[in-house]
């Protein structure tokens, strides 16, 4: 398969899609580029200080809205709330321009099931602008598939929300307008909106990059402070990719995560319920050991080392029946000098590509074996015949 995005070339999928569709759309992404350029026509207009208030407060709120409705509700379903809290939770994430609660869930629930595999929506192994962006940017994700968030497709009001996630974005602009003016609408929803963005997407790229390890999750998700303070506690990302449907993602009392602070003050006047914690017995379990090896930190390097070798072993061994019958003299054999030119420089690369997968693999093992013990002795006597290794 031959994908021929700006971003990701010959990102490899396994799923019956369009090929041609893994491409960057770029007539969707000038709205893109312009919202990107709109806060600069504010150097032409009066700017106050309300302007700035509006866009600070702009940014936290719909964040929240992101963080514990689009991620940490309607993704993971790590803690409840009535009908109608829904359905608000929804309506204030799409002011956040970031499409509809299904969309974004849906795609999110397959970034969990495929995390750094081939599957997987967002890895930063296929660049850090496809990660950041180029992904939201391509043709191929365009489409929400409700097969992946069926739980709350069956919401009429979300599927309305999903299908008119415009309104959101221009009943908020419009109000910024009546608020502020043209300083209001520059600083106060484009310029919000930009940065709300780029503070979002640093979770799919940089807390897949950059940050430490406290537990050997399969994939490379990494704990940043300064992720967590620009997105309000979603930094803690090992952590949560460790334990998805914990409500709370830092687990200590200084790894920050106002996110949770406002759903627990949410819960006690009983506006959600539930919130669920990390397990204690499992905080301790599968830690990475201070400076101790860990294969998720270095999994994408080996990846494409082995992936590497392997295209040098295929060079190698294609190569002198092409070359050699161009220049081998009339009446040479030809086996013989193949077997001599393949032999010594394949061989030791073959055994590298070999350890490599080995080593991956037996990683894979691993990782399977941790989760389940994490899901507990029921479900480990569950999925004992079966592989088990994709959620
Ligand atoms: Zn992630
Ligand atoms: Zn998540």
């Amino acid at each position: 398969m031959t994908a021929t995005t700006a971003g990701p070339a010959g990102r490899p999928h396994l799923d019956a899609v369009d090929e041609s569709a893994d491409r960057t759309d770029w007539v969707a992404g000038i709205p893109f580029l312009l919202v990107h350029l709109a806060p600069l026509a504010a150097f032409f207009v009066v700017v106050t200080w309300q302007d700035w208030l509006l866009c600070f407060l702009l940014y936290v709120i719909r964040m929240f809205f992101i963080t514990a409705g689009y991620h940490r509700y309607f993704s993971h379903r790590s803690y409840r709330m009535g009908r109608v809290a829904q359905f608000i939770a929804a309506f204030g994430g799409t002011t956040a321009v970031q499409k509809g609660p299904l969309w974004w869930a849906g795609h999110h629930r397959l970034h969990h099931r495929y995390t750094d595999m081939d599957d997987d929506v967002h890895s930063p192994r296929d660049g850090i602008w496809w990660s950041h962006v180029g992904w939201i940017l391509s043709t191929k994700y365009k489409q929400t598939d409700l097969s992946t968030i069926k739980d709350f497709a069956a919401y009429p009001e979300l599927r309305f929300l999903e299908r008119h996630s415009w309104i959101g974005p221009w009943l908020l602009g419009v109000a910024c307008f009546l608020i502020g003016g043209w300083g209001g609408l520059l600083i106060g929803f484009f310029l919000s909106t930009v940065l709300l963005w780029h503070g979002t997407f640093l979770v799919n790229s940089m807390a897949h990059l950059i940050g430490r390890r406290r537990y050997a999750t399969p994939d490379t998700s990494r704990n940043s402070m300064i992720v967590a303070l620009i997105t309000g506690g979603e930094g803690w990302h090992n952590n949560h990719h460790y334990l998805p449907a914990s409500a709370r993602q830092g687990f200590t009392w200084w790894e920050l995560d106002p996110t949770w602070y406002v759903l627990k003050a949410l819960a006690a006047v009983r506006l959600v319920r539930d919130l669920k914690d990390p397990p204690a017995r499992l905080l301790d379990q599968a830690r990475v050991r201070e400076g101790a090896f860990d294969i998720g930190m270095f999994r994408s390097y080996w990846e494409r080392a082995a992936k590497v070798t392997g295209e040098r072993i295929a060079d190698l061994s294609a190569r002198p029946i092409g070359t050699s019958a161009e220049v081998t003299p009339p009446g040479r054999p030809t086996a013989a000098e193949d077997q001599g030119a393949e032999g010594p420089a394949a061989e030791p690369l073959s055994h590298l590509s070999g350890l490599i997968s080995g080593v991956l693999e037996s990683a894979d093992h691993l990782a399977a074996a941790t989760r389940r013990t994490r899901k507990g002795a029921k479900a480990a006597a569950e999925s004992g015949t079966g592989d088990n290794t994709s959620e």
